[in-house]
């Protein structure tokens, strides 16, 4: 038996995320989500796709990077 970590639901099917060589245990996706998923700089929302990274920076898509003045980017998927 074992706790969600962000909404602390005992749950007998969690499930394990390994990021970095840190365990996590969720009980759903939009949990893990909620703790692991990077954010948009531009307009906030969660990247949950492949995204766009550019030097640390994340982003959910190539205009919100071009928004924030990052250029010569492709969306890889
Ligand atoms: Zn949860
Ligand atoms: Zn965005």
């Amino acid at each position: 038996m074992t706790n969600c970590y962000v909404c602390g639901n005992h749950y007998d099917k969690c499930f394990e995320v390994i990021i970095m060589g840190s365990h996590y245990q969720f009980d759903c996706f939009e949990c893990a989500i909620q703790a692991l998923a990077p954010t948009c700089e531009h307009c906030n929302c969660r990247i949950i796709g492949h995204g766009v990274e550019e030097k640390g920076r994340y982003f959910c898509c190539v205009h919100c990077a071009k928004a924030e003045g990052i250029k010569d980017l492709k969306d890889r998927g």
